[in-house]
């Protein structure tokens, strides 16, 4: 039942990656876009491509029947979902299910199980691959008060249905418990329908590291490689790298099998991320991600390994040692830089707007991926990631080189970017030691020449 067409039902950046992936297997790719999006460089990507509403998200890529009668209609037999929009709503992949159409991305019922944290909390507690020390479940706001005092202060506040950092609430002590919990469900209701919060301690010099794994569902268990995304700018990844600089051979070893035993308990299909938090040498479940990441090409530079076409060869039925058939050997050093069209002089505010000048960086050991070009446009209705610049090189030192040679190359001109503080980021002595936690950042941004200047 090997695909021969698939619907990519996104837009923008990720959209691009699936196509190429597509074009890449010679199997055949329908683009979609909004009306907003006609002029999006993925939808010039594709032979084919659907318009499917109006710009808001909501009308075009949220709708579930537009996007299976753009599917059905084109004679699509999958659909890739890319990340963000529907890429974890079970509801989408049911009704691709009951349309004939291959889910790319795991059974609806995991996409349930994980996507809910508190239920992916209670299923990994289960396969005994621990979570940060907190509360077992939901809690109600004595119950937060009572697992506060027991794991201590600080804590997070946590929504059930979050992501995106949304409804989420580090609190300092028990004084201000009661307001945050307030803010923290108000948040989550509005965001996600659903209130439920749980508590986590919060770990105070954490990185994150997380875990690409891809799966057959048949048994077949891929551990591809951990990424290192502990540069964060209010919980959002800016710059990411693989293999991590804080993680041992030892430790590596141990994480593996841990993601393992996680991918196994819950017989896992596709690929997916389970996130973690280390410190002081252990580690500590926080979610899964049951779809790509924006942060996967890291991972494939190292591993040598193209993930969005095993995704869709498992999808079609292959088995991991249809994809893989010899062991995975993790080689050199990959570093990825996020180029939003945000003001960092101004709040990170999203700044939409003409691209007057795109002049991507080339050379060796330099991926781009992205959909915008000189003239483009860029809509104001969805998210501001421009292009991810993506080098690699033998190891870190010569990576961390070779990307700011390459974001020095890159020219773009009519939107303020992200790019120069990336460069400042990548000539910290922090960075360039590799010492860095998930507050690093925050912590030193206002001092970053790009922003000191400002
Ligand atoms: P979301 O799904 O909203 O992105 P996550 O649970 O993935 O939320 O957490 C996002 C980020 O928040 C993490 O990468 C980390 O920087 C921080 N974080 C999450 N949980 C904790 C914790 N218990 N202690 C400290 N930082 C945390």
């Amino acid at each position: 039942m090997s695909i021969k067409r698939v619907l990519v039902a996104n837009r923008g950046e990720v959209a691009v990656r699936v196509l190429r992936a597509c074009q890449e297997l010679g199997i055949e790719a329908v683009a979609v876009y909004s009306t907003a999006d006609e002029t999006s460089g993925h939808v010039a990507l594709a032979e084919r491509a659907v318009c499917i509403g109006p710009p808001h998200a909501a009308e075009s890529y949220l709708d579930i029947p537009s996007l299976i009668a753009a599917a059905t209609t084109t004679g699509c037999d999958a659909v890739h979902p890319g990340w963000g929009f529907l890429a974890e709503n079970s509801e989408f992949a049911r009704a691709c299910e009951d349309n004939d159409l291959s889910f790319i991305g795991p059974r609806p019922e995991t996409i349930d199980l994980m996507g809910d944290k508190v239920s992916a909390r209670i299923a990994m507690t289960k396969a005994d691959v621990s979570g940060v020390p907190g509360s077992a479940g939901q809690v109600d706001l004595a119950q937060a008060n009572e697992q506060a005092r027991e794991v201590g202060f600080p804590v997070l506040l946590k929504a059930s249905a979050g992501g995106g950092g949304k409804g989420m609430r580090l609190v300092e002590d028990a004084d201000g418990l009661a307001a945050a919990f307030e803010t923290a469900s108000a948040e989550a209701q509005a965001a996600f329908g659903n209130d439920a919060l749980y508590v986590e301690k919060a770990l105070t010099n954490a990185r994150h590291v997380e875990v690409q794994v891809l799966c057959d569902g048949v048994g077949g268990v891929l551990i591809v490689g951990e990424r290192e995304c502990s540069i964060q700018r209010r919980h959002q990844k800016l710059i990411e790298e693989a293999p991590s600089p804080a993680v041992s051979d030892a430790l590596r070893r141990d994480m593996t099998e841990t993601a393992e035993r996680a991918c196994r308990a819950i017989g896992y299909q596709g690929a997916g991320t389970l996130e973690f938090l280390v410190a002081d040498g252990d580690f500590y479940f926080i979610e899964m991600n049951t779809r790509l990441q924006v942060e996967h090409p890291v991972t494939e530079l190292v591993a040598g390994f193209d993930l969005v076409q095993a995704q869709i060869a498992i999808a079609g039925g292959a088995s991991i040692s249809d994809v893989r058939s010899e062991p995975l050997r993790a080689r050199g050093h990959a570093i990825e830089v996020r180029i939003n069209a945000e003001d960092p002089a101004n709040d990170f505010m999203p700044a939409p707007g003409l691209i007057t000048r795109f002049v991507p960086p080339l050379g060796p050991g330099v991926r781009v991926d992205t959909h915008i070009y000189e003239g483009y446009s860029v809509p104001p209705y969805y998210d501001s990631l421009l292009a991810k610049i993506i080098v690699w090189a033998e190891d870190r030192p010569r990576a961390t080189a070779r990307a700011i040679r390459a974001l020095r190359e890159l020219r773009i001109e009519g939107v303020p970017t992200t790019a120069g503080l990336a460069i400042d980021i990548l000539n910290h002595p922090s960075f360039r030691e590799g010492e860095y936690t998930t507050t690093w950042l925050e912590d030193v941004v206002s001092e970053l020449p790009a922003l000191a200047q400002s």
